[in-house]
């Protein structure tokens, strides 16, 4: 039995994942995937805890998302925060929906009850069935905070602002000089990650943000380190596709950590495990075939393919083409 790992931010990763899901259906039911999600977006909200990755993630698998929108859910309505706003609360810059609210609820209601994030997630999952292991980078809160390099509004220069608050109420747009991933030093991987990621035959980076999402997730202690030492092939998939983040605004989390908004810098950033790095193989498309001879002189094999997840037709054969380079690639699946 075939089990693949990949390491998930919100939409990129679970509509990547959600292809892998369904290639997988039609030509090995019986391969195991666990995706390990980047829990820095989480925050408090009104009481509620928020976990944007991990919903995206939960509904886009279980046939819940909003597809246009990329998250939350569809048909939604927001009488509840209108409702909160009449009270002069609430955070007028993030849209909370009616439906998208009841998993909120329940899962505070579990945290506080004294489950773990990663109880609560399999508790919530039961309902939605995604077809594959669902865990949190961690049940420690880590929150990625973003340090302003002007004023806006009411934060100075120099604060630290939650990132989803420079996300979508800033559009990032704002300059900052550094994410600070807060809660890190002290947080362990959930129970489950590193044993993933060790024993997998295949470990996916998905076209997720390299950044927030899967740097959150590799800077969590131990797993860099599982992946750096696990026998399975890494593969990724570049999020960037001739020189453009493709859905969102990625390359202004690139630039503040000062990498080029290109296919090839990206894989370099992640770097081939001979490196010292966390690559094997490298996904890029189409049109960015002229950063291969870079990235097999730095020990990265790569491939280029059609990376656009226009539907579910291309995202499957992206899924298909990611694992066999990986079967290409050394490690267990060769
Ligand atoms: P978020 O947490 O919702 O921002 O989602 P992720 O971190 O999982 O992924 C966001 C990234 O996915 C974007 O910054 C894009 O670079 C990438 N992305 C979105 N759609 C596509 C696509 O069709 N193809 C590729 N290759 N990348 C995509
Ligand atoms: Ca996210």
């Amino acid at each position: 039995m075939t089990t693949i790992t990949v390491l998930a931010g919100g939409i990129g990763g679970a509509r990547f994942t959600r292809g892998l899901l369904q290639h997988l259906a039609a030509t090995e039911p019986e391969a195991a995937v666990t995706v390990v999600v980047n829990t820095g977006d989480d925050m408090w909200l009104d009481g509620l805890r928020i976990c944007p990755d991990l919903d995206t993630v939960m509904y886009t698998l279980g046939g819940g998302i909003n597809e246009e929108q990329g998250w939350g859910r569809p048909e939604e309505s927001r009488r509840t925060s209108a409702e909160i706003a009449a009270y002069g609360r609430g955070w007028s810059w993030f849209t909370l929906g009616d439906l998208d609210l009841a998993t909120h609820i329940v899962r505070s209601d579990l945290l506080r009850s004294g489950s773990t994030l990663s109880e609560a997630t399999e508790f919530l999952c039961r309902r939605w069935q995604p077809g594959a292991r669902l865990l949190p980078m961690s049940d420690t809160p880590v929150e990625t905070h973003a340090r302003l390099a002007m004023d806006a509004d009411e934060h100075r220069a120099g604060d630290l602002i939650h990132f989803e608050e420079w996300w979508v109420r800033y559009r990032a747009s704002v300059p900052v000089t550094e994410f600070v991933q807060v809660g890190l030093e002290s947080a362990v991987p959930a129970p489950g990650v590193l044993d993933a990621i060790r024993t997998a035959d295949l470990v996916i980076l998905p076209p997720s943000n390299p950044v927030v999402s899967v740097g959150t997730i590799l800077a969590v202690p131990g797993i860099r380190e599982a992946l750096r030492s696990t026998p399975a092939t890494v593969v990724g998939v570049s999020p960037i596709i001739a020189g453009a983040a493709v859905r969102g605004m990625a390359d202004a989390c690139l630039h503040t950590i000062g990498v080029a908004t290109s296919a090839e810098a990206v894989g370099l950033h992640y770097g081939s495990r001979a490196g010292g790095g966390v690559l094997d193989a490298w996904l890029v498309d189409e049109t960015d075939a002229g950063a291969l001879p870079a990235l097999a002189a730095a020990g990265i094999r790569s491939v280029a393919v059609p990376l656009w997840m226009r539907d579910s037709e291309t995202t499957m054969r992206l899924a298909a083409d990611a694992l066999a380079l990986g079967a290409r690639s050394g490690g267990r699946l060769s």
